[in-house]
């Protein structure tokens, strides 16, 4: 089944079909690695991570790349207050990060590539532009695409040039006199020994850095080649930086960019975009120490359509939460029926569930319409199973095909945990003691558990144990 996703560039639907015919080459703007990540960022990382599983549930091949910006004004700042390399200050907020990757169960991707590893190419690309004199040396030396002189430029965000410069003239600090155009951007930005004290990189054009639209075409093209299926962030990253980047790398290679442009909504809190500048965010750590889960978290931001605002709520996390529990109850029944009937009462039931599931995928990540067929799908089978009408062989099938989703959906089965027996006595041990109104022995026995790694947590079967996940704190 073909996909059909919302191009940014077109404002259509389209069906997507690879430009090679056989595999999708898809490039996602990764983190700056300056600080921890927020859930706001993860927001768009997940709804990627829906979009690659989605692909290839649906039977396509990918390679991806994400890049992880390890060179920006933020990161040179906080290396030299800290006075460590940027290497050494960035590398620690990298680890965090696919820690983070991990915990949400998001799938790692074919290709990582560090901004400081392509230096090189991006001067050869900075170097054409200046030899097509599409770029030029401002009179502070860093090196600026002339806007002027690609046409089209604006076609991505639908605005023209004149609302550009409006926009931005409005946003102008000092420096931006050093341009030609206001509108132009930095490909290089010159050493300033002053605010950056060592850290530059040699070029024919002067001894500097990259500016940050650079490095995302210089990986892209470099790795996935000059022409790319698709191409996804944040809707903050639409313009100015995918615009630029657009306008870089045809003015570059003279062919198209990216034949599918799609963007993320943003996570909103207190209906306000999460921010690390507003300060109104939440990482990763903060809602594992509220005792949350990866899995409630990827829940709950996948849930919501990926075109959608989503608003950020304790209320809606505790929502996610139970949903799972719903799911996790539902393979509890599957698990424990033991009778082989002879009826077939799942059949139809099972085959609408999945066509529509998969319908409501390939149309645009419908993700909150193919939910809606799973959780119908289970009160359905409920129902049956209340009759006494559900065969084992049905329930495997149902099983199999909750597998088969949750290649996409990442959340319902965690790994299984083998858990110490000693521990599963001392649980029993607990009931008992409740059983016998002995609290304080009850309260002994659960914080064994506890001290362990473990909690107690409620199930129609009664407790069971479940290992709480942490994550190493880094120090900042
Ligand atoms: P940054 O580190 O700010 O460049 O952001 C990394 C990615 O997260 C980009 O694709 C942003 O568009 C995205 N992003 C930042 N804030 C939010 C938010 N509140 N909701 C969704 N995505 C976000
Ligand atoms: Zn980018």
């Amino acid at each position: 089944m073909h996909l059909k996703i919302y191009n940014t560039e077109s404002r259509n639907k389209e069906e997507v079909l690879p430009l090679d015919g056989k595999t999708i080459h898809m490039y996602t703007c990764g983190p700056t690695i300056y600080n921890y990540a927020h859930i706001g960022n993860f927001r768009t990382y997940v709804a990627e991570d829906l979009l690659r599983r989605s692909l290839k549930l649906l039977g396509y091949q990918i390679v991806q790349a994400m890049n992880i910006t390890d060179i920006d004004d933020k990161t040179i700042k906080a290396a030299i207050a800290q006075k460590v390399s940027l290497h050494e200050y960035t590398r620690p907020y990298e680890e965090a990060f696919f820690e983070d990757l991990h915990f949400l169960n998001i799938e790692p991707v074919e290709y990582y590539p560090r901004a400081t590893e392509y230096i090189e190419e991006m001067i050869l690309i900075i170097q054409k532009l200046l030899e097509l004199k599409i770029a030029y040396q401002g009179v502070d030396k860093s090196i600026y695409f002339s806007i002027a002189k690609f046409p089209s430029y604006g076609r991505l965000s639908h605005l023209c040039l004149d609302q550009l410069e409006a926009g931005i003239s409005n946003r102008m600090s000092e420096d931006e006199y050093e341009k030609e155009n206001i509108a132009d951007f930095a490909l290089w930005k010159a050493y300033d020994p002053e605010k950056e004290q060592g850290i530059y990189w040699d070029s024919p054009f002067g001894p500097g850095r990259p500016g940050w639209h650079i490095e995302c075409s210089a990986m892209a093209m470099k790795l996935l080649g000059s022409s790319i299926d698709i191409h996804a962030g944040g809707v903050d990253n639409m313009f100015p930086h995918h615009e630029n980047e657009i306008a870089q790398s045809e003015a570059f290679s003279c062919s198209h960019f990216v034949k599918y442009w799609v963007h993320i909504e943003h996570l909103l809190i207190d209906h306000k975009k999460m921010s690390k500048s507003l300060g109104n965010f939440y990482t990763l750590r903060d809602l594992i120490a509220k005792g949350y889960e990866g899995r409630h978290i990827r829940y709950l931001l996948l849930q919501t359509h990926y075109r959608i605002q989503l608003n950020f709520t304790f209320r809606a996390l505790e929502a996610a939460r139970a949903s799972l529990q719903r799911i996790d109850d539902f393979i509890i029944r599957l698990k424990t029926l033991t009778k082989d009937l002879e009826i077939d009462s799942t059949t139809d039931v099972l085959k609408a569930a999945e066509e529509m599931f998969y319908l409501h995928l390939a149309d645009d990540l419908n993700i909150s319409a193919a939910l809606a067929a799973l959780f119908e799908l289970i009160r359905q089978v409920n129902t049956l199973c209340d009759e006494k009408r559900v065969s084992l062989n049905e329930a495997k099938r149902i099983f199999t095909f909750l597998q088969k989703i949750d290649t996409v959906l990442g959340c319902i089965f965690v790994e299984e945990e083998s858990i110490p027996e000693e521990l599963q006595e001392a649980l029993r041990l607990r009931q008992h003691a409740r059983r016998e109104k002995n609290w304080k022995l009850a309260d002994s026995y659960r914080d064994k558990i506890q001290t362990r790694g473990y909690c107690i947590e409620d199930s129609p079967q009664g407790p069971r144990l479940k290992k709480m996940r942490t994550i190493k704190k880094k120090k900042p």
